[in-house]
C-alpha cells in the first residue's frame, strides 16, 4: 500500500514516522490478549534500559499526549502535604506550575524569561527559603524556545536538600542521551511522539522503583492513577486499566525497534544534531537569527526571529513552505516573534537541504523586492 504524504513534519511530535510504522498500525489488536500484553511488556523494559544501565527503574504507559503523563506524575507521586518547586524558562515549565493549581498542590515557581537559563543559585534559594518543597520538576529540553536546559547540575541541589525530582524530558528521551541514575532522576516523563518516532495517544512514565512503590493513594484523580496504573500493568503483565491505544502501542513497539536499528539514542543524536547544525547554518546565510545563542540550542527544535521585512507574515510563509512540501511550527515566546523549525523525526540531513531551497525560494518579501528593483 502506497503511503500518501503531502508534506514532511518539521514538528516537535507529532512528527514524521517511518512507513513501516504507519503500516503497523493497519491490523486490529485485542487489548487483553497475551499477544498484546506481551508487546507492552517489552516496550515497557526497553523504556527501562534506555533510560539507565544501572538500578532499579519500571515504568508505566498512560493513555493520552504528553501532558496527560505529566499531570499523572504531578497529581500522584506527591504526598498531601508536600510541595512541588517548578523551575519555568518556557511554556512546559509553566504547564506544570498551572498542573499543580488545578490539583491543590503547594508550589513555587521560579519564573524565568524564556532565553534565560537556570540558574543554579537562585534555584538553591528557593529550596532554601521554602522548607516545605519535598519535590522539584523541570523541563529538559524547553520545546517552546529549544533551549536545552543543563539539568543534571539542578537536580544535584535538589537531591542535596532532599528532594525527590521530577522531569519533563518529553521532546528529548530517546533523542538526547541520559542516564537516569547518573543524573539523578526520580521520574522521568515523555512521550510516543516524540524523539522515539511513533505516533500520539499515550505517554510514559519511567520511575525509580523504590520511589514509585510509596505513592500508593497519593492520587488525586482515578484515571490518571499512576501508582494503580502502574500495579495493574506489574500484576497483570502488560495490561491497561482501561482501553488503550493498541495500534499507537503496535506501531511504538516498531518505532523502538527502528531506533536500535539506527544505532540507539547515541546515533539518533547525531543524526539530529547534524539535521540542527546544517539548518542553523543555512538559515543564518539566507538571513534568519536565531532566537537564543548556539551554547544553548538542542538538537529538537529551533526559534527564528521573524525577518525585519515589513512584507513578511508566518501565515503566508508557512503556506508557501507547506506548498513545497514542508510543515514548520509557529512560535510559541511571548516577547519576541519567532517561528520554529523541528529537526527530529523521520528526518535526515538531505530533507534539511530540501527546506533550505524551498526556504530560499519562498523568501517572497526578498524574491519581489528584487524582482521590482530589476523592473
Ligand atoms: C510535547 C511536550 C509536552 C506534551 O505536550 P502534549 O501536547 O500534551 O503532548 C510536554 N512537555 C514538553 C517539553 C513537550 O515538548
Amino acid at each position: 500500500m502506497e503511503i500518501d504524504n503531502p508534506y514532511l513534519l518539521l514538528t516537535p511530535g507529532p512528527l514524521s514516522t517511518t512507513p513501516s510504522v504507519k503500516r503497523t498500525m493497519l491490523r486490529d489488536w485485542c487489548t487483553w490478549d497475551d499477544d498484546y500484553n506481551v508487546i507492552v511488556q517489552r516496550i515497557r523494559h526497553k523504556l527501562e534500559s534506555l533510560a539507565s544501565t544501572e538500578g532499579d527503574y519500571t515504568s508505566v504507559l498512560m493513555q493520552g499526549s504528553g501532558t496527560f503523563s505529566v499531570e499523572s506524575v504531578i497529581g500522584s507521586v506527591i504526598p498531601p502535604e508536600g510541595a512541588l518547586a517548578v523551575i519555568a524558562n518556557g511554556a512546559y515549565g509553566k504547564r506544570i506550575s498551572e498542573i499543580a493549581k488545578y490539583l491543590n498542590i503547594s508550589h513555587y515557581e521560579l519564573s524565568l524569561s524564556e532565553t534565560e537559563k537556570p540558574s543554579v543559585k537562585k534555584f538553591e534559594a528557593l529550596l532554601n527559603r521554602y522548607k516545605n518543597i519535598t519535590h522539584v520538576a523541570m523541563v529538559h529540553c524547553e520545546t517552546t524556545t529549544g533551549m536545552l536546559n543543563d539539568i543534571r547540575p539542578l537536580a544535584e541541589v535538589a537531591k542535596r536538600h532532599g528532594k525527590k525530582v521530577i522531569v519533563d524530558a518529553m521532546s528529548s528521551f530517546g533523542g538526547i542521551p541520559m542516564d537516569m541514575r547518573e543524573w539523578q532522576i526520580d521520574f522521568l516523563i515523555s512521550s510516543a511522539n516524540k524523539c522515539i518516532q511513533g505516533v500520539p495517544g499515550f505517554g510514559f512514565v519511567i520511575a525509580d522503583r523504590r520511589e514509585l512503590e510509596n505513592c500508593e493513594g497519593y492520587a488525586r484523580s482515578l484515571s490518571l492513577d499512576l501508582y494503580s496504573q502502574w500495579q495493574t500493568m506489574e500484576e497483570k503483565a502488560g495490561k491497561w486499566r482501561f482501553t488503550s491505544p493498541t495500534h499507537v502501542v503496535r506501531a511504538f513497539a516498531k518505532a523502538l525497534e527502528e531506533l536500535e536499528e539506527e544505532g540507539g539514542v547515541q546515533q539518533r543524536h547525531k543524526r539530529y544534531r547534524k539535521n540542527q547544525k546544517s539548518l542553523v547554518a543555512g538559515m543564518s546565510t539566507l538571513g534568519f537569527e536565531p532566537l537564543l545563542p548556539k551554547t544553548t540550542h538542542s538538537p529538537v527544535i529551533t526559534a527564528f526571529r521573524y525577518p525585519e521585512a515589513q512584507e513578511f507574515t508566518f501565515e503566508e510563509f508557512y503556506q508557501r513552505l507547506k506548498e513545497k512540501g514542508f510543515v514548520i511550527y509557529p512560535g510559541k515566546v511571548s516577547d519576541a516573534p519567532t517561528f520554529r523549525i523541528g529537526t527530529i523525526g523521520d528526518v535526515f540531513p538531505e530533507d534539511i537541504d530540501r527546506l533550505l531551497e524551498a526556504v530560499r525560494q519562498s523568501m517572497y518579501w526578498e524574491n519581489e523586492a528584487k524582482a521590482s528593483l530589476k523592473n
